[in-house]
């Protein structure tokens, strides 16, 4: 796993906002809160947006706003495997963060 922290090209800064878009798909524009430049943007695959916190109900919203919905599944199994995978994935990218910089995050 590779990882890197993002930057704003125009200022450097790390002090980044998500803006989460959905229409035909689900977007997440990133745009610099000390510059207001334009980061980045990223197409989310279906079914490929976890947000930690939220309930079971909420997952299932977002579930079925996803073209990815398949009703045939288990969709308790589904939340709990994503759910899983997705605080995993985060400890095992805040693991390499802390290997690649260290202490001193950008
Ligand atoms: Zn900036």
């Amino acid at each position: 796993m590779q990882v890197h922290i993002q930057k704003c090209q125009n200022c450097s800064s790390t002090n980044l906002r998500n803006i989460i878009a959905r229409d035909d798909a689900q977007r997440v524009f990133v745009q610099c809160q000390d510059c207001g430049h334009f980061v980045a943007r990223y197409v989310l695959a279906p079914g490929g947006y976890f947000h930690e916190g939220r309930d079971y109900e909420s997952f299932l919203r977002t579930r079925m706003l996803d073209r990815g919905y398949s009703s045939g599944r288990d969709l308790k199994s589904l939340y709990k495997e994503v759910s899983e995978s997705a605080k995993e994935g985060f400890e095992e990218t805040l693991k390499r963060t802390k290997e690649k910089y260290g202490d001193e995050l950008p």
